[in-house]
Formats: C-alpha cells, sequence, structure tokens
C-alpha cells in the first residue's frame, strides 16, 4: 500500500465495469433536484454512498435546521456501496488481538460492539422502514486452510469471549462463535477437504471453521431505498455533478469581521455552493479533494463474480450461510444470493483474490479505475468457488463452464494504514467533516 500511495487520486471514472448490483438501476439513480445548482446551502455533502446517506439521514432526523444538498459525481450510489459483496458481517476476532495490544482492551471491545451493533441496525433499519434489499441477517462461516490462522483465529475468540458480558456470548450476540473441526466443516458448510482450484498450485488443507452471526443484503438498493426516503424529507440531489475543489472562504464565519455567514466554497459543474458545513464522504476518492489526505486513504480496487452452481450442486439453495475462505495470504468472502424474481436458483457473488497475486496484490492500491479489472485475479476467481466446494458439491456439468460467470465488476475502497477510518471535523478546518477509509471491513 505504501509504495503505490503517492500516485494521485483521480476523480471517479465516468465509464465504471457495469455493477451486478445496478439491475435494475433505481428509479433516483439520475436524479437532479432542480436543473442548475444553487448558489448556497448549509450543509453540502460530497459522495452519495452509505456514508454520505446516511449522513444525510441523521441530519434530518435530527431536524437540523436549513437546506441540505448532496452532490454525487456518478448515478446515485455509483461508488464501493452500489458496487459490493453484500456482506454484512465484520470478522472482529481477526483484528481483535491486533487492537488490544495497540489500543487498550476497553477501546478494542469498544470497535467490537460497534461492529456488531451496527450489523443488527443494518437489518433492523430496512426492516422498519420497509426498505426492499434482500436483508438477509444469518450466521456466517469463516472456511480456515491456514493452521496458523485457525489456531490464532481460536486463540483471539477464546479472547473475546472472556472480555465480553454473559448476555454477549449468548447466540447471535457479539462474543457468540461456533468453533468447527475439519470433518463437522466438511459436512455442516458442504466444502471439500482440500481447495480443488486448479489454479492454485500449492496444496491446501481444510483445518476448520468459525460460525458467527451476520448476514447480507444488496448495499445499493438499501442505500438508494435510504436516499428516496432523505428526498421527501427535503433533501436536495445532483447526480452526474462532480465536486472538483473545497476552497476555505477566509474570514467566512457569522460574527467574524465582514463575515459572510459561509466559510466554504464548493466548486461543481461551473458552479459554486457556498456553506457553512461540508461533509466530504468520498472513501477511496478522497484525497483528490483533500492533499493532505495523500497516503494516508489510498484507492483500492477490489473485484467480484456472481456465478451460478452447477446443475448438479450438492448444497441447498439459498445456502444457509454467508462465508469468508481464508488462506495463508488473504481471503475470500461470498454471500449467496436469491435470484430476485421468484425464480428458485441462487447466485455466489464471490469477491477477492488479491492475496493471490505474486506481488501480494499491490498493483491494485493506488488505483482509481473500476472501469478495467486484473486479468490474473478475474481468472483465478472465476475457479474459486469450484475450488473451496471442491467439483462434486460444486455440481459441475460439463462444457458450461463459461456460462457459471453471470457477471464481474471492480470497484474502489478505501484503504488506511492502521485499518481504522477516519471519521469527524477535521483539525483546525472548521465545519470540514469527513467520514471515510473504511477498508471494505466487514467483508471478510
Ligand atoms: C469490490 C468491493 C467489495 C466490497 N465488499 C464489501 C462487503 O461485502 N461488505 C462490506 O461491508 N463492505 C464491502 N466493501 C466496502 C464498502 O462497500 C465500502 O467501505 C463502503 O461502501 C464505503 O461507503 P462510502 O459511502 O464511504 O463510499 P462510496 O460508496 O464509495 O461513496 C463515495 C461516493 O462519492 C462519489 N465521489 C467521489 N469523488 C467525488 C467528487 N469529487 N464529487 C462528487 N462525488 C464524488 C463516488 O462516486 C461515490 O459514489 C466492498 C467494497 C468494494 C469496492
Amino acid at each position: 500500500m505504501d509504495s503505490r500511495g503517492h500516485i494521485p487520486v483521480q476523480l471517479p471514472v465516468p465509464n465504471p465495469t457495469p455493477s451486478y448490483w445496478h439491475e435494475p438501476k433505481a428509479a433516483i439513480a439520475n436524479y437532479r433536484s432542480a436543473d442548475g445548482l444553487p448558489s448556497s446551502a448549509d450543509y453540502v455533502i460530497i459522495g452519495s454512498g452509505i456514508s454520505g446517506t446516511m449522513v444525510a439521514w441523521n441530519l434530518l432526523e435530527k431536524g437540523v435546521k436549513g437546506k441540505i444538498v448532496m452532490l454525487e459525481a456518478r448515478e446515485a450510489c455509483g461508488g464501493a456501496t452500489g458496487r459490493n459483496g453484500g456482506h454484512t458481517k465484520a470478522a472482529s476476532y481477526r483484528t481483535y488481538v491486533d487492537h488490544r495490544a495497540h489500543l487498550s482492551p476497553g477501546e478494542a471491545l469498544k470497535i467490537v460492539r460497534l461492529e456488531h451493533a451496527n450489523i443488527v441496525a443494518t437489518h433492523a433499519f430496512a426492516r422498519e422502514h420497509g426498505i426492499e434489499c434482500e436483508s438477509r441477517p444469518c450466521n456466517t462461516v469463516d472456511i480456515v486452510y491456514d493452521k496458523e490462522a485457525f489456531e490464532k483465529g481460536k486463540e483471539s475468540i477464546e479472547m473475546i469471549r472472556g472480555d465480553v458480558s454473559e448476555g454477549e456470548r449468548k447466540e447471535g450476540g457479539v462474543g457468540w462463535y461456533r468453533v468447527w473441526g475439519k470433518e463437522d466443516a466438511i459436512k455442516r458448510f458442504w466444502v471439500s477437504k482440500e481447495n480443488e482450484n486448479r489454479i492454485v498450485k500449492e496444496k491446501e488443507e481444510l483445518q476448520g471453521a468459525f460460525e458467527y452471526a451476520a448476514g447480507s443484503l444488496s448495499a445499493y438498493r438499501f442505500t438508494v431505498g435510504i436516499l428516496e426516503l432523505c428526498l421527501k424529507r427535503g433533501l436536495q440531489l445532483w447526480t452526474n455533478t462532480a465536486v472538483t475543489e473545497v476552497r476555505p472562504i477566509f474570514g467566512g464565519e457569522n460574527g467574524e469581521t465582514g463575515g459572510t455567514g459561509f466559510l466554504w466554497e464548493i466548486h461543481a459543474s461551473l458552479s459554486i455552493v457556498r456553506t457553512q458545513n461540508v461533509v466530504m464522504a468520498i472513501n477511496g476518492y478522497t484525497a483528490h479533494l483533500l492533499p493532505a489526505m495523500q497516503g494516508l486513504i489510498v484507492p483500492m480496487r477490489g473485484l467480484l463474480t456472481a456465478q451460478i452452481p452447477g446443475p448438479k450442486a450438492k448444497f441447498p439453495t439459498p445456502l444457509p450461510t454467508t462465508y469468508s475462505f481464508i488462506y495463508n495470504q488473504g481471503y475470500e468472502y461470498m454471500i449467496p444470493r436469491l435470484l430476485p424474481g421468484g425464480s428458485d436458483g441462487q447466485h455466489i457473488v464471490i469477491g477477492g483474490g488479491l492475496g493471490r497475486q505474486n506481488d501480494g496484490g499491490v498493483s491494485e492500491y493506488g488505483t482509481c479505475d473500476d472501469s478495467t479489472m486484473n486479468q490474473e485475479m478475474s481468472i483465478y476467481l472465476k475457479e474459486a468457488a469450484r475450488g473451496y466446494f471442491g467439483v462434486e458439491n460444486w455440481g459441475e456439468g460439463k462444457g458450461n463452464e463459461k456460462l457459471r460467470v453471470k457477471k464481474e465488476w471492480t470497484g474502489i475502497m478505501g484503504a488506511t494504514r492502521d485499518g481504522l477510518p477516519l471519521v469527524g471535523e477535521i483539525p483546525e478546518m472548521k465545519r470540514f467533516w469527513i467520514s471515510a477509509g473504511f477498508n471494505g471491513h466487514g467483508k471478510w
């Protein structure tokens, strides 16, 4: 990541790979509240992903006074949120030991609880507001192929269990985990005892599995659903409107020398919007508008595929849990998705492949180009589900392997060195807020 952190961060490219989740597109995909931009606003939110959208929702929910404007370079939800893996998952045990060592036990526990609460709240929100987004709270399983990762995982789980309350250790709680040995994992989760991916040359033997609470949804439908609610409550949205610069207005604060009441100028589409509050929610693209973030939030391109299991697949439709597959140098993440429209098939949405690259995936850092994909990763991922479930469970027939891959697409995440996001008001930049650097965490 560090070696690619100096590459100048660009605006979102205009022709991204078409996202699986954008079919069909939302009614508000190209929404604009008026022809031209307003000359002023009380809040300008840049970016219409889950971050920008939830900021808008919370401002409206809190009843703040004034005009809230959102500007989006692409169609609504055209970035990572509209292009991700659909996993609502936090493999908190994988980072807990580290957080405990570098922060403090209390802080580490706060992170674990926040991650778990976020998953629960997301599905509850969809339910309460009737947002049709394929929301499915369910268990997840990490299928582990690396002995060391399995041993470390067990230790970390024990540590979490020891630190949380008794109530939190109950099924579905933040401290609830089941550890499965190899034979149980094979029987319960229909996986192969050895990775059968023809591209992986080393022998990879299954070690065991960890099961815990998680879920899946269409993050695109979820977020555009909330955006629609925000529009009804007064949010003003301009899609296809890239912000090219944010400039301070000196002496601009109300009550200060000759103040205009505005602190910031937002430059977009040959217009200027003056505002008291800026919320920058552009994740991987942050450094383009905020050069101080160059190298601190680094764009990272991820690749996903949607695949159809073979006609003789031995596992149920839909698979009862979501999955991750953990090996020595990395991991893949996977959700089963019931085909919309009532047909009884399922798509296996599986992404990753970074750890399988000779360079450890370094080439995917520092790029904002989600109009293309890494061909090596693409070839590898097309074999990944077959490899982990094994030819027999995957139900492979002859001749139609290419038809198995329904779609592949890319998206840009925002990576930070310590794996933690940056959220809040920027020091010495009054009323300039940031919410970015989510690292794709939650999808392991
Ligand atoms: C391939 C992939 C798979 C992932 N899988 C998962 C998963 O399964 N589960 C999970 O929890 N997370 C996953 N993630 C991570 C997750 O999707 C992101 O962390 C999250 O969506 C970030 O939301 P956001 O609103 O901060 O950013 P985004 O959704 O990227 O939104 C930022 C928006 O800002 C816009 N923008 C950028 N620059 C400008 C500008 N100058 N002017 C105006 N608009 C601008 C962009 O077009 C974009 O729409 C994945 C990400 C990717 C890319």
